[in-house]
């Protein structure tokens, strides 16, 4: 039989963790390979080509290594894939599918997935989600939907997925929209139609530093001064609400967005940054007035990821225009 093919690769995390000695912490050390050899059912569905490309807990993956990996990827869509999947460790996995995700050109279906429960450990949860994601990758609907996050049952876009809780089997959840789909006695459903992406090129630059700082009660500026001075490219804030800081805040805001883009987001974990709403001092309002952009429906590590993108194509004049408070793009 002509089976498709399907490509993996395992970059690490939780799915790929065991103790080697008993009684020690868990540590990447499981390959691609082994985790496909416990999940026979996809080598009957395709003609699977897997590769360990790294183990690493997912808080030590990179740009650059990521860049690596998505080429990787576009290769095996070249060689015939119709459709890959990552598997990496969850802590990052929502910043990882939304750098993909602007970069990915490909019908073919992007896949992340990962595991809360390590390989050695009673439910495991990383062959099913290994199997789910595999069947998410070999659906024909799965095509033109970008890269999309398998975990727990749930299809998750990536611009709107989040990891929101540390430990639990449900960690990821997209807040307001919802998962794009789900996986009902192993069959892939869509409950929306494909939302329209923004595609980016390729960063020729990956040296740009962009700093995040979250905002909180009776924050010191002592870090937000130095931003300039470190030689940071962009700062992104993680601003109360819909996007505001305290009044000692604001003037320091107002002269680093004269030199280097500053991004409002909300640390709320949910929901858009106002535009037009609140005018005191440390408002959207007044940010916005003192040069400050809002980051509408990005979180910050999603904003962060945009701003490193469009200043490694020289693209920050763009910044503005991505910046709408469109959920989906
Ligand atoms: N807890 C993480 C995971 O779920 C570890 C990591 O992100 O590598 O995989």
């Amino acid at each position: 039989m002509n089976l498709p093919k399907l490509a993996i690769a395992a970059l690490g995390g939780t799915m790929s963790m065991q103790a080697t000695h008993a009684g020690e912490g868990v540590i990447p050390t499981v390959s691609g390979e082994t985790l496909l050899s416990a999940v026979p059912e996809l080598s009957k569905m395709a003609r699977v080509a897997v590769e360990t490309l790294g183990l690493m807990p997912s808080a030590s993956l990179n740009f650059e290594f990521l860049l690596s990996v998505l080429s990787w990827a576009k290769c095996q869509v070249e060689q015939g894939a119709i459709g890959v999947i990552i598997t990496q460790g969850t802590d990052t996995l929502e910043e990882t599918a939304t750098l993909f995700d602007y970069l990915w050109d490909q019908d073919e279906p992007l896949i992340l997935t990962g595991a809360m429960r390590s390989a050695a450990q009673a439910g495991a949860d990383g062959p099913a989600n290994l199997l789910d994601a595999g069947r998410v990758a070999l659906a024909e609907k799965s095509r033109n939907r970008g890269v999309q996050v398998v975990m727990n049952g749930q299809i998750h876009q990536a611009k709107a997925v989040r990891k929101t809780d540390s430990l639990a089997l449900q960690a990821f959840s997209s807040p307001i929209v919802g998962p794009v789909g789900m996986l009902l006695e192993g069959t892939v459903h869509y409950l929306r139609e494909p939302s329209q992406r923004t595609l980016l090129p390729l960063p020729h630059m990956t040296t740009q530093n962009i700093a995040m700082l979250e905002v909180s009660l009776s924050a010191d500026t002592l870090m937000l001064e130095n931003i300039l001075e470190l030689g940071y490219d962009g700062l992104v804030i993680a601003g109360f609400g819909a996007g505001h800081v305290s009044e000692s805040w604001v003037a320091v805001i107002e002269k680093i967005a004269k030199v280097i883009p500053v991004l409002i987001a909300t640390r709320t974990g949910s929901g858009a940054t106002a535009r037009g709403s609140y005018g005191f001092i440390g408002s959207e309002m007044d940010l916005t007035r003192k040069g400050a952009l809002m980051a509408g429906f990005l979180c910050p590590r999603k904003a962060r990821i945009l701003l490193w993108l469009l200043i490694g194509c020289e693209r920050q004049g763009e910044l503005a225009s991505h910046l709408n408070n469109d959920i989906h793009r």
